[in-house]
């Protein structure tokens, strides 16, 4: 039997010193700090820096990665358990070395860069020296791929690119940008993009302006970037002519099940504030708790939290299972599209059960449900995650020739009576 929802002792064991260690030393940095990828930020420097180094220590250093690149090869199964914790607190990724998007783009330069861009781009990236930005959805469509637009051409040993990009995350923090460009428009859809390293550096990399989401009132670090004949050496295309899709694919796998396993720590979270005040607040002479309103809050969040996480762990199962992300498509889509569902159902709870307070800016509410729509937009929205599950799920099935079902009852008692003709008969005769 290999059904096993038990934690290893030992594994237990750094669980439990990540929690705490999140806990005391990185939840606390979210009142006091910026951005995580503010590399400028002194204060970012002296707090950050030493908290790297303990984790580090104690091996728990970029655990996606392999131990070629500096990890500690854990697989997705133990890395879920991890990020569950640090989906807390919006700095514990950084501390850890996993952050999104530069752990997916450290994992597209593992796989396609030359020897010379994996230490011009990839050590740094990996030592949390540089931050980078994922450079893809387009500012008249991010959903459908076959719409854009911004175009790499080769002209002697350069790649000149022009065009505009929407939505690249933490741009404005970024030393270089791994950006998708048209570079055959003849092409068939999937074939006409390739995938490129742009260091933010290069003249005509011009971020428009950095949007925010949401409630934020300040300047937002997802950048509205024109490219403007950006000349970049030949060698900076990542993989084939051609091939931007399969190379995207490299870092969307495990980007999507590290959003969902992080979502995971962010909703036990919330559930937790959620229990804590419906025990302690009084209304009409009892604690929330009583009402069976409220109580069928509670009940709906625990379902659809644990419901999530069992996808999630045995999402990550499979994929250390197989090694093989074709095989987890499937999973990995149905994870990506239940997931905002799950995180905007229960922070809205949590911020009802709150009362004012709970719609107030003195409570993480309010920006969880803009958030969850981030988890329904960023690497695709939703729609088209569920139209590649039921794909998937389709193509496990057969339709029938038949007029009616292969279930039709009749056809069943028909078959059944068949079958059993023998022995039917013999009852009746004993009787
Ligand atoms: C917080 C955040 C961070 C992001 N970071 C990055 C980043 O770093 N780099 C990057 O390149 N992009 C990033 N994105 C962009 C993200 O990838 C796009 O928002 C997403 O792909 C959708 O594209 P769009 O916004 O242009 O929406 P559209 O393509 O205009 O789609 C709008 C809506 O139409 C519906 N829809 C679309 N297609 C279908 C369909 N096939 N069937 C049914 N309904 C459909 C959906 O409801 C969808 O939300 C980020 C987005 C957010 C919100």
């Amino acid at each position: 039997m290999g059904w096993d929802f038990e934690t290893d002792a030992e594994f237990q064991k750094q669980l439990d010193w990540i929690d705490e260690f999140v806990q005391a030393e990185i939840e606390p940095l979210q009142f006091v700090l910026g951005s995580p990828y503010d590399l400028e930020d002194p204060n970012r420097e002296r707090l950050i820096r030493p908290l790297q180094k303990e984790v580090q220590v104690r091996n728990l250093w970029a655990c996606h990665l392999g131990p070629e690149l500096g990890g500690q090869g854990y697989g997705q199964l133990k890395l879920a358990l991890m990020n569950e914790i640090l989906g807390r607190a919006p700095h514990a990724p950084t501390v850890f070395g996993c952050q999104a998007p530069d752990s997916g783009n450290g994992e597209i330069l593992a796989h396609y860069g030359t020897p010379a861009q994996k230490a011009e781009y990839l050590e740094p990236l990996l030592k949390n020296e540089v931050v980078s930005a994922y450079s893809m959805t387009e500012p008249q469509g991010g959903a459908d791929p076959k719409v854009f637009t911004c175009r790499a051409e080769l002209v002697g040993d350069e790649w000149v690119i022009n065009g505009e990009k929407w939505f690249s995350s933490n741009a404005r923090y970024a030393s270089f940008l791994i950006l998708m460009a048209v570079t055959d428009l003849e092409a068939p859809p999937y074939q006409r993009m390739s995938m490129f390293i742009v260091p933010r550096s290069t003249p005509g990399v011009e971020i428009l302006r950095n949007v925010g989401v949401g409630l934020e009132d300040k300047e937002g670090s997802h950048g509205y970037v024109r490219y403007t004949d950006v000349r970049i050496p030949k060698d900076h295309l990542l993989g084939e002519v051609g091939q931007g899709f399969v190379v995207a694919q490299t870092r969307l796998g495990g980007g999507r099940i590290h959003h969902a396993m992080r979502t995971v720590g962010k909703v036990r979270h919330a559930f937790d504030q959620m229990c804590e005040r419906v025990l302690s607040r009084e209304t009409q002479g009892e604690v929330l708790a009583q009402k069976q309103m409220v109580q069928e809050k509670i009940a709906d969040s625990w379902l659809q939290i644990e419901q999530f996480r069992l996808l999630v762990l045995r999402t990550a199962w499979r994929i250390d299972r197989y090694k093989d992300y074709r095989r987890v498509r499937k999973d990995i889509a149905a994870v990506k599209a239940l997931m905002p569902t799950v995180y905007h159902d229960v922070y809205s709870r949590a911020l009802q059960l709150h009362g004012s307070l709970g719609a107030s800016n003195e409570m993480p509410f309010a920006n969880g449900v803009i958030d969850s729509f981030h988890m329904a937009l960023a690497d695709g929205p939703t729609e088209v995650h569920k139209v590649t599950v039921a794909r998937q799920v389709l193509g496990e099935y057969r339709g029938t020739d038949d007029l009616f079902p292969t279930t039709h009852l009749p056809k069943l008692r028909a078959a059944a009576i068949k079958k059993y003709a023998d022995v039917i008969e013999r009852q009746v005769a004993v009787q």
